[in-house]
């Protein structure tokens, strides 16, 4: 359930109309929804509920200062994958030992900075980074808390730019190897081996994949310690799908991977900490653009959008699917258009949808993408110097632009000219 709503036949972000917000800030907008964010925080917190727990908000979905301060101020934790994101972590106020530091290729300048700073864990990819955080960490008369990040090999049934769970992806250390690695670990005095994280894609719609992964980590945990490792904390990490095309979709709930995650796990006694992003912001979020053009062409109509594929790249970069709606919702029994919805940016695969069936608009009509709140705006890029979109968040009857939309001035004079030129 989100806040985007139809009211008196006008879609409203939680109580504010969107054309009020597209008349103050222009089209194309993303518009997030502050209930919407604290309830899916809520769910998961909720779920795991009666373990230790500690719901570490993945940052990479939506990074925006205001979101990361809202979800900060719930009692979330964050999962950041580089120094930006820590640096934002720490600006929002994210106390360092709420942050767990992920992804596979840390520098030392970032270990650094997170060891200064204060950091709850990083999470290990291989051996030569294992070998450089414990470097780096003496170097500063420090002991890093870590987990290892095990490949469980196991086939997350998602589109394949985003899984990682398989032994082909980059991520992690096989598990058949990880006794080995935690020995390894074990042996270096700059580290304290805390616990083991796993995180085998994005967009998950199965509990199953998860359920096999987490089982092969209870496993491990009891080999571990058998071997002697204090393991006392399990990164499970984010991928819990969201329904894109709501009139078909229906992927597992918040409550029921709790459930799953207690069955498989609740006996070892571990701390659980989980990296949801996308269930988080993806449907907290929609992007609002306008309609430019109807072009009629052979054999099919382009409706042609102020969005463009620099502002949300995700069905150009994975196919994937948006609920595309009218923002002043069709009268009851009007007929349905078909169009290909694209934007104007000059390459044929800013296409958001081909063949679409939607109740028709014209020219100066608002449309909305739902569940744009993740990788969305985080995605986006000035190409063809369309400067980036304003994010808005609402709360019940307010709004407030959390970045504004930079003028071309700024854009252009971000760059700078030779002096022989
Ligand atoms: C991307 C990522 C997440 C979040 O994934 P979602 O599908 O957005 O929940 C969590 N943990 C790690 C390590 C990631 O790379």
């Amino acid at each position: 359930m989100d806040h985007f709503l139809y009211r008196d036949g006008v879609l409203h972000a939680e109580d504010v109309p969107l054309p009020q917000i597209a008349q103050a800030v222009g089209t194309p907008f993303y518009c997030y929804s502050t209930a919407t964010l604290t309830r899916h925080f809520k769910l998961f917190d909720e779920a795991l509920e009666g373990v230790d727990h500690l719901v570490c908000y993945a940052m990479k979905a939506n990074s925006n200062q205001a979101v990361l301060k809202l979800i900060a101020g719930l009692g979330a934790g964050v999962d950041v994958v580089s120094g930006g994101e820590y640096a934002r972590a720490k600006a929002a106020g994210f106390a360092g030992d709420k942050i767990v530091f992920s992804g596979v290729g840390k520098t030392r300048e970032e270990m650094r900075a997170a060891l200064e700073g204060g950091i709850r864990q990083f999470n290990l990819e291989s051996e030569p980074e294992m070998l450089a955080l414990n470097e780096v960490a003496l170097s500063l008369g420090k002991i890093a808390p870590v987990t290892i990040r095990v490949n469980p090999d196991v086939d997350a049934k998602t589109h394949e730019k985003i899984a990682t769970g398989k032994s082909e992806n980059k991520f992690g250390i096989p598990i058949a190897r990880a006794k080995e690695v935690y020995a390894e670990a074990a042996a270096l005095k700059g580290l304290d081996v805390v616990g083991i994280d796993v995180h085998i894609g994005s967009q998950l719609t199965d509990l199953e994949p998860f359920a096999m992964a987490y089982r092969k980590v209870a496993e491990l945990t009891e080999t571990l310690r058998a071997e002697g490792h204090n393991i006392r904390r399990l990164d499970l990490g984010g991928g819990l799908g969201i329904p894109y095309e709501r009139s078909n979709e229906a992927p597992p709930l918040p409550v029921e991977y709790g459930a799953m995650v207690k069955e498989v796990l609740g006996h070892l006694n571990c701390e659980i900490e989980i990296e949801p992003g996308r269930l988080i912001a993806g449907n907290a979020g929609i992007l609002v653009s306008g309609v430019i053009y109807v072009k009629s062409g052979e054999g099919r109509d382009f409706l042609i959008l102020d969005a463009a594929m620099n502002d949300l790249v995700r069905p150009a970069m994975y196919g994937a699917y948006h609920d595309i709606v009218p923002v002043i919702e069709a009268k009851a029994g009007t007929e349905q258009a078909r169009y290909d919805i694209v934007g104007p940016v000059c390459e044929s695969g800013d296409t958001f949808a081909k063949q679409r069936d939607m109740p028709p608009v014209g020219p100066g009509d608002l449309v909305a993408f739902r569940s744009a709140g993740a990788y969305g705006a985080v995605m986006s890029s000035e190409y063809n110097t369309r400067p980036l979109i304003p994010e808005v968040l609402v709360h019940e009857d307010q709004f407030a632009v959390i970045r504004a939309r930079p003028t071309f001035d700024e854009i252009i004079n971000r760059d700078t000219i030779p002096e022989w030129l």
